[in-house]
């Protein structure tokens, strides 16, 4: 009996709970009250729109935006806001599709007071006419959103996203983020992942994904995984220890030896002796010196060609190659993996060479580069200093990844 009473109790209270939620959501009568006093003014782009009336319309193609301020406004004013800041409004560059909103005063005059062109889903200008004539450029509230992605290949990364809706952007990313340590063009059926990432909201709609914080990837059956972390103001990725995810490249494929002749796009050949480019550098030492590996890779090329002389190429991932010239002697095969530091061949003068050197060529995504004027983005680990901080964060965006059933329907 006792227990009942308690039992009806606790539906009572649930019962009162429920009343005053559907309550809440119908706008019941007592409410009404409260509301009149507390009312926000709707606002569309900062104009109130209780005090404002708002003309909605698209660019068509081959409109001006002086035709349309036109019926608004006389020439010379719209000449006078026209030639305002080109990052601020540039007239010429509107795109026919986007929308543009004319605002009207709500009293008798119904006085059009501005322009407001929707460069894109999160730029917009407004030119302003009332009475100074101005206009300024600004950008919607982005709101993030945190969710979580997870998924099996079963063709490649970008198929199995996209099925969740999710964008190619999403795959670019993580493939950027591993691309020392996974090969996202070889990914194998049953590979599976979970990644936790912004999204960007403008009013209620996706523009896109923010910031990856953390992606779990199941490869070749082994773990991988990678955790954002600010560090010394800008915002890296690390693995669960704290190391850098990107390897550096070494300086040089010398351990010693002197460069002799810069990456140049124009320096007198010595042997050719006529002016051409000279897309490597060239570093001398003496014949039989050792070669190094100067990151981790696969030998794409290892043989003999005639202005080359023995020369070896590496392919370190989608985005870098190295190349290695005028070796005495190669010492690895086609085909075969490399890590940073390992002798893949011997300094030699072999091909198109006047004396003993290696000639060391660096691509960037198929374009040869001068690898010393090139900013390798830095794979130092969390600091010391950070650990404690770095590895609580870790805990943090794990628990997130795990809770990723809860996101189920993505
Ligand atoms: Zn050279």
């Amino acid at each position: 009996m006792k227990k009942n009473l308690i039992f009806l109790g606790l539906l009572v209270v649930t019962g009162v709970v429920a009343v005053h939620y559907t309550q809440i959501v119908d706008g019941p009568v007592y409410l009404a009250e409260v509301e009149e006093e507390t009312v926000t003014p709707e606002y569309f782009f900062g104009f109130d729109k209780t005090q404002f009336r708002i003309q909605h319309d698209t660019i068509q193609k081959g409109q001006y935006m002086s035709d349309i301020l036109l019926p608004f406004i006389d020439y010379t004013k719209i000449q006078q806001l026209l030639s305002c800041k080109k990052d601020v409004f540039d007239a010429r560059s509107i795109r026919a599709g986007r929308p543009y909103h004319i605002v009207h005063r709500k009293d008798s005059a119904d006085k059009p007071v501005a322009l407001i062109y929707e460069k894109d889903a999160l730029n917009f200008a407004i030119l302003h006419f009332a009475d100074s004539l101005y206009a300024h450029a600004d950008a919607k509230e982005v709101e993030y959103r945190e969710r979580v992605a997870e998924g099996e290949i079963k063709s490649c990364l970008s198929n199995t996203l996209s099925e969740q809706g999710l964008s190619q952007a999403l795959s670019v990313n993580m493939a950027e983020i591993f691309a020392w340590t996974i090969d996202f063009y070889k990914l194998n059926e049953g590979d599976h992942f979970k990644v936790l990432f912004d999204e960007r909201y403008v009013e209620n709609e996706s523009i896109g994904i923010g910031e990856v914080k953390a992606i779990y990837f199941f490869h070749k059956k082994k773990e991988y995984k990678a955790f954002a972390f600010e560090q010394n103001g800008k915002v890296d990725y690390f693995d669960e220890k704290g190391a850098g995810m990107r390897k550096a490249f070494l300086k040089s494929p010398l351990k010693f030896g002197r460069m002799s002749s810069a990456y140049s796009g124009r320096r007198f050949h010595p042997v050719q002796k006529r002016f051409k480019a000279h897309k490597g550098t060239d570093y001398a030492a003496a014949t039989g010196t050792p070669i190094l590996a100067t990151g981790d890779g696969q030998v794409i090329e290892a043989r003999f060609k005639s202005n080359n002389g023995n020369y070896v190429k590496i392919r370190h991932n989608r985005t870098y190659d190295t190349q290695y010239l005028h070796m005495s002697k190669i010492k690895v095969k086609n085909g075969q993996q490399v890590k940073q530091g390992d002798v893949i061949g011997y300094v030699g003068s072999t091909g198109l060479a006047t004396g003993p050197h290696v000639c060391y060529r660096f691509w960037k995504n198929g374009a040869q580069i001068d690898h010393r004027k090139e900013d390798f983005p830095s794979s130092d680990p969390v600091l010391k200093a950070n650990m404690a901080a770095y590895n609580t964060s870790v805990k943090q965006l794990e628990t997130k990844l795990e809770s990723a059933k809860l996101y189920a329907g993505l």
